[in-house]
């Protein structure tokens, strides 16, 4: 930690204008929330995030993400075309001689659905004691509100940083992460933070997590004679029996990072279609599928893997060989990654944190994905810190108030030290 005296001015200002301005802080969650920004629906609240920007005095590019990106490895394919769905980055130039820094967040959310489940409207940013409810509240928006905010009160102080901060506001955290990869390779920084609600911890690693969609043939027939029909529901067990045996046989194996998770790794069949009347034996079925994987372990890897699976349990079935099973690989096809705890970044980050919680930073790796991993795989040390909450791509999803302002500090001192102070 700096021991400047320029430095530890500018963050006791800084702390002191986080507390008297935490009022705005929760109306910039609430007006991100007031956004709604499912997959396709990007552009409104990313007009407000630029905006915001620009009234800070960074030099803001709203930008359509390239087609051709999807052909990259460790994208994915969302199937809905980027044309009108920006990202927006901001840029502060520095004064000379600092450290730089990107802070990331992701605009997008997951479905509401369903809404009936939900005590408030999703949409409606709702405040019940130290509460804040509402589709995103929590993921992510709390971190884009932290993103805006930082940059505005270091504006509003005249603090000038010596090292450039960049902000990354993205498409598509929550289905391919495709935005932070397209950002990933426009701008380089000594780190990056991606500010996803962590509850004060830092993720540190994470899986990697692919898609893919298994489609089964049958033959329809009359219920009445269901024996000479080929029925694709009842086909798929036995691929749905193998690819759990794959979950089990992933989770045998250790990763440093992931010593004392339960079952890190994770297959989730979690769409299946197939049929369409209970007196027709149906002719397709389609399995949806999640599985993720170690860091270290390669996209293509985890394909063979699934593929052999696969294979094995349709070996030998006569209707299979004449009628292939067929795979789809769509929505996230990537792989995880790690950030070193001795990484000056991620050392300064816990220094900070400990002095504003009073106990040391936890660490999680995390069995999801999040887009930390573009700027690992690009050589900008990454990981994610944020505030807490709950119901994150649930029903009465809620941001815990009360991590805002302490949330923010760290992150603020976090800046001001690691990017250096010039006035
Ligand atoms: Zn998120």
């Amino acid at each position: 930690m700096s021991t400047n005296p320029t430095t530890t001015r500018a963050i006791e200002r800084l702390w002191q204008e986080i507390e008297r301005r935490e009022g705005e802080l929760v109306e910039t969650v609430a007006e991100l929330v007031r956004h709604p920004s499912p997959l396709g629906q990007e552009a409104e609240i990313q007009g407000y995030v630029a905006e915001h920007l620009r009234r800070s005095g960074l030099d803001v590019e709203v930008w359509d993400l390239d087609e051709s990106l999807k052909l990259l490895p460790n994208a994915g394919d969302s199937g809905v075309p980027f044309l009108g769905r920006p990202n927006v980055t901001g840029r502060s130039a520095g004064t000379g001689g600092g450290r730089s820094l990107i802070l990331n967040g992701h605009v997008d959310v997951v479905s509401p659905e369903p809404v009936e489940a939900w005590s408030y409207d999703p949409w409606l940013p709702t405040i019940v004691g130290d509460r804040l409810y509402g589709r995103g509240a929590h993921d992510m928006k709390s971190g884009d509100a932290l993103n805006l905010m930082l940059p505005r009160l270091l504006r509003d102080l005249g603090i000038e940083l010596q090292g450039d901060l960049i902000i990354h506001s993205v498409i598509e955290e929550e289905c391919t992460g495709n935005g932070t990869l397209a950002a990933s390779l426009r701008d380089q920084a000594d780190a990056a933070i991606v500010t996803e609600p962590t509850g004060g911890a830092l993720t540190h690693a994470h899986v990697g997590v692919l898609w893919f969609r298994v489609g089964v043939t049958g033959k329809s027939w009359h219920a009445m004679q269901a024996w000479r029909g080929v029925n694709a529901i009842t086909k798929a067990i036995p691929i749905m029996q193998a690819l759990q045996a794959l979950d089990a046989r992933l989770n045998e194996q250790t990763h440093p990072a992931f010593a004392g998770v339960e079952h890190p790794i994770n297959l989730n069949i979690g769409v299946i279609q197939g049929g369409d009347w209970p007196s027709t034996v149906p002719g397709a079925c389609e399995l949806h599928c999640r599985l993720s994987c170690y860091p270290g372990q390669s996209v293509a890897e985890t394909r063979r893997e699934i593929e052999a699976a696969i294979a094995g349990a349709v070996a030998g079935d006569s209707w299979f060989a004449e009628h292939p099973v067929s795979i789809v690989w769509d929505g996230f096809q990537s792989a995880g990654s790690t950030v070193s705890l001795d990484e000056p970044s991620v050392q300064l980050l816990g220094a900070w944190h400990a002095r504003v919680f009073g106990a040391p930073m936890g660490l999680n790796a995390g069995t999801g994905i999040n887009d930390m991993r573009y700027y690992n795989f690009a050589g900008v040390p990454a990981g994610c810190y944020g505030t807490l909450g709950g119901n994150a791509h649930g029903a009465d999803e809620w941001l815990d108030l009360r991590s805002l302002v302490p949330t923010a500090k760290v992150l603020g001192a976090f800046i001001l030290d690691w990017c250096g102070v010039s006035s």
